[in-house]
C-alpha cells in the first residue's frame, strides 16, 4: 500500500511538473484556471486521481501529496494537510481542497512570476537603457576611436612615410625623438663647431695680429738692419773727418772707372788736390783747425764736381778726384772752382784769421794707361805746381 502511495504521489508530482512546463512551452499564462483546465485534460493525472480515490483512503492522498515538498510551499502544504486530516471531510471535498491549494499556489506562483516578469521587464529594459546608452557611448567611443584611430592611421602613414623615406623600423615618436635627437646633436655639434670656428677665428685672428705685429716689427728690424748696412756700407767707404770716400773705395772706383774706360771708351780725369804748407796750419793752429781746414776743403771739392763725379780723400791732406766723361780742359776748370774758392776763404780762428791754398795735378786716362799709371801722372803734375810756386793746378 504505502508503495502505491508513493507511487501516486511521484506520479502526481511529475505530472504537475510535466503541466507546467507544457504551459510554458505553449505559452499559455499560469493561472489557477489554466492549470485546472490542463490537468482535467490530463488523462494520466485524471487516471491517476481515479486509482487514488479506489483506495479510498485519505491518508493516502496526503502520501500523494508529500512529493511536491520542495515544489509548493509548506504553508500550502500545509492546508493540504489540514484537509486530509479533516476526519468531516470526505475524500472529494479534500480532493477539492488539494486542487484548491495547488491552484492557489499556481496563482501565488504567477502573481511571483508576473513580479519577476514585470522585474525581469524592467531590468530588461534598463538593461536594453543601459546597453543604449552603452552603445551610444560605445558609438561616441567608436566615433573618437575611429577619428583617433584615423588620426592613428594617418600618423601611422605618415610613420610608415618616413618609414620609407628613412629606410628605418622604428615608430614615429621614436623617429621623431631621434629626429629631435639627432637635431639636437646637430645643433649642440654645430653650435660646437661654430664655437670652435669663432675660437678657431679669434685664435687666428689673435695669432693674425701677433704675425701681422712681428712682422711689422720684422720689418721694422729688417728695414733698420738695411739702414745699418747702408750706414756701414757708407762708414766702410767714408773718411769720417771730411765726409768723403775713403782710400779703400778709391781703389776700388778707379777699376770700376778704368774698365768702363776699356769697354765703352768713356774718358775720365783725375785730379789731385794737395793743400799747400798745411804743416804750418797745424803748427799754427792746431790739428783742430788743421782738421776745420780739411773739412772745408772737401765741402768745396764736393759742391763743385757732378754727381757723377766721386771725391776721396787720398792721404793727410790730399784729396783725388774722379771726373767722369771730362778732359783735361773741363777738369782744369772744375780745379780751379774749387782752388780759387778755397784761396778766397777766410778762416777766422778766436782773434786769428788766415788763408789757405791748394795745388792741383791733373790727368786724364789715355790709351793703355793702368790706374797706377794715371794716378802717377796726376801726382807727377801736382808736384810740378807745388815745385812751381803751389796754389796752382797743372794739368798737362
Ligand atoms: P807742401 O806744401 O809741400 O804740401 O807741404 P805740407 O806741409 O802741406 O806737406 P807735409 O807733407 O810736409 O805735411 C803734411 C802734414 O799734414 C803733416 C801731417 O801732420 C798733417 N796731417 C796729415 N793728416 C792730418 C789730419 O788728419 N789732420 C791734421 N790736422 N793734420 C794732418
Ligand atoms: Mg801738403
Ligand atoms: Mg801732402
Amino acid at each position: 500500500m504505502a508503495n502505491r502511495n508513493i507511487y501516486v504521489a511521484s506520479e502526481l508530482g511529475k505530472i504537475f511538473t510535466h503541466t507546467l512546463k507544457n504551459m510554458a512551452a505553449s505559452k499559455i499564462k499560469v493561472t489557477s484556471s489554466n492549470v485546472k483546465e490542463a490537468l482535467m485534460d490530463n488523462d494520466e493525472f485524471l487516471n491517476l486521481i481515479k486509482h487514488a480515490l479506489a483506495g479510498g483512503e485519505k491518508s493516502e492522498l496526503l502520501r500523494y501529496v508529500t512529493p511536491l515538498k520542495g515544489f509548493v510551499p509548506d504553508e500550502s502544504l500545509k492546508g493540504v494537510e489540514d484537509a486530509v486530516f479533516d476526519m468531516d471531510k470526505d475524500f472529494s471535498d479534500t480532493l477539492a481542497t488539494l486542487l484548491t491549494t495547488l491552484s492557489e499556489h499556481i496563482i501565488s506562483m504567477e502573481r511571483k512570476q508576473h513580479k519577476m516578469s514585470n522585474f525581469i521587464e524592467d531590468v530588461f529594459t534598463k538593461f536594453v537603457n543601459l546597453q543604449a546608452e552603452l552603445s551610444s557611448s560605445f558609438s561616441n567611443s567608436i566615433d573618437f576611436v575611429e577619428k583617433d584611430l584615423e588620426l592613428d592611421r594617418q600618423l601611422l602613414g605618415d610613420a610608415e612615410d618616413m618609414h620609407n623615406v628613412l629606410k628605418s623600423e622604428e615608430s614615429i615618436d621614436y623617429l621623431r625623438s631621434k629626429m629631435l635627437e639627432s637635431f639636437s646633436n646637430f645643433v649642440n655639434t654645430f653650435g660646437t663647431k661654430t664655437d670652435s670656428k669663432q675660437g678657431q677665428l679669434d685664435t687666428i685672428s689673435q695669432e693674425y695680429t701677433t704675425v701681422n705685429t712681428e712682422l711689422q716689427d720684422y720689418k721694422k728690424q729688417v728695414s733698420k738692419l738695411q739702414s745699418d748696412i747702408n750706414k756701414y756700407k757708407t762708414e766702410s767707404i767714408t773718411d769720417h773727418l771730411t765726409g768723403l770716400y775713403n782710400r779703400k773705395y778709391m781703389d776700388i772706383k778707379l777699376e770700376e772707372e778704368m774698365e768702363r774706360y776699356k769697354r765703352m771708351n768713356t774718358p775720365f780725369c783725375i785730379m789731385l788736390v794737395d793743400i799747400d804748407d798745411f804743416k804750418n796750419i797745424n803748427d799754427s793752429y792746431g790739428h783742430l783747425i788743421g782738421d776745420q781746414v780739411l773739412k772745408h776743403l772737401a765741402n768745396l771739392i764736393k759742391e763743385n764736381i757732378r754727381k757723377t763725379d766721386f771725391a776721396f780723400r787720398y792721404g793727410g791732406e790730399e784729396f783725388l778726384v774722379i771726373l767722369s766723361n771730362v778732359d783735361e780742359r773741363n777738369a782744369t776748370h772744375v780745379g780751379e772752382q774749387i782752388r780759387k774758392k778755397l784761396e778766397g776763404t777766410n778762416f777766422n780762428i778766436k782773434d786769428k784769421s788766415f788763408n789757405c791754398t791748394a795745388s792741383f795735378g791733373i790727368s786724364l786716362i789715355s790709351k793703355g794707361d793702368t790706374v797706377e799709371a794715371v794716378i802717377n801722372k796726376a801726382d807727377d803734375r801736382l808736384y810740378k805746381a807745388k815745385s812751381s810756386g803751389k796754389n796752382k793746378i797743372v794739368a798737362s
